[in-house]
């Protein structure tokens, strides 16, 4: 498949700064898929729609217009034609995000729009199901996970040099309940792909990984 990249795992484990990062190397365009669910879920708690209502939650998903864009280096997120780049980071829509995307109805909308934008080749997507559902012919597929400290660890500082603010013990304790519903979810859960390669990059800083992914997808 036209130079296709997934990379798939848990929350953070970092595929979003190493698929950034990889794409910008081969100058090839970055999909993060999480932001559009993320995207789904900030429009619904805007709205005030329940996170157990899947009508309501579909509809907002098969309404949304998410666009993706590079500008000044930065990936910007726009939901309707505004700007929520920002606004889809923060915990309360983080923790919203993951029962929005166990919603078979909202995932029946996401991935179509997820292949088109694919379709042109030169592509890294992350996510969760990018190798196993979406594009299982992808040409290189790589599991990135790190232990379940570490992930926390990392969510955390990332937190903190945003700005926001975080608690250690809570970030583990949302990353551990993310998991838990992403990885036993009946539609598309986290899972890795029997041809993906897996990389546990515990103990490994951000230039190790991706020294190992470059070698991945040049191979
Ligand atoms: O990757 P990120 O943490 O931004 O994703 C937000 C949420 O969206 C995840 O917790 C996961 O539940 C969901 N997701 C998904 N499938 C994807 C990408 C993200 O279910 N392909």
């Amino acid at each position: 498949m036209k130079n296709i990249i997934a990379i798939d795992g848990p929350a953070g484990a970092g595929k979003s700064t190493i698929a950034k990062s990889l794409a910008q190397e081969l100058a090839y365009l970055y999909i993060d898929t999480g932001a559009m669910y993320r995207a789904v879920a900030y429009q619904a708690l805007q709205s005030g729609v329940a996170l157990t209502d899947a009508g309501r939650l579909a509809q907002i998903a098969a309404g949304a217009q998410i666009d993706m864009r590079l500008e000044d280096g930065q990936n910007k997120i726009f939901l309707n034609g505004r700007e929520v780049t920002a606004e889809i980071r923060l915990p309360q829509v983080s923790a919203a995000a993951s029962p929005v995307s166990a919603v078979a109805a909202v995932r029946e909308q996401m991935v179509p729009k997820q292949r088109e934008l694919a379709a042109r080749g030169r592509v890294v997507l992350d996510g969760r199901d990018i190798g196993t559902v979406v594009l299982p012919q992808a040409d290189c597929k790589i599991y990135l996970t790190a232990s379940l400290d570490e992930r926390a660890e990392r969510r955390y500082k990332e937190l903190l040099t945003k700005g926001l603010p975080a608690d250690l013990a809570e970030v583990r304790r949302d990353i551990e309940e993310r998991d838990y519903r992403d990885t036993h979810r009946e539609a598309s859960p986290l899972r890795q792909a029997e041809d993906a390669v897996y990389l546990d990059t515990t103990g490994l800083s951000i230039e190790q990984v991706l020294q190992k992914v470059r070698a991945l997808a040049e191979a």
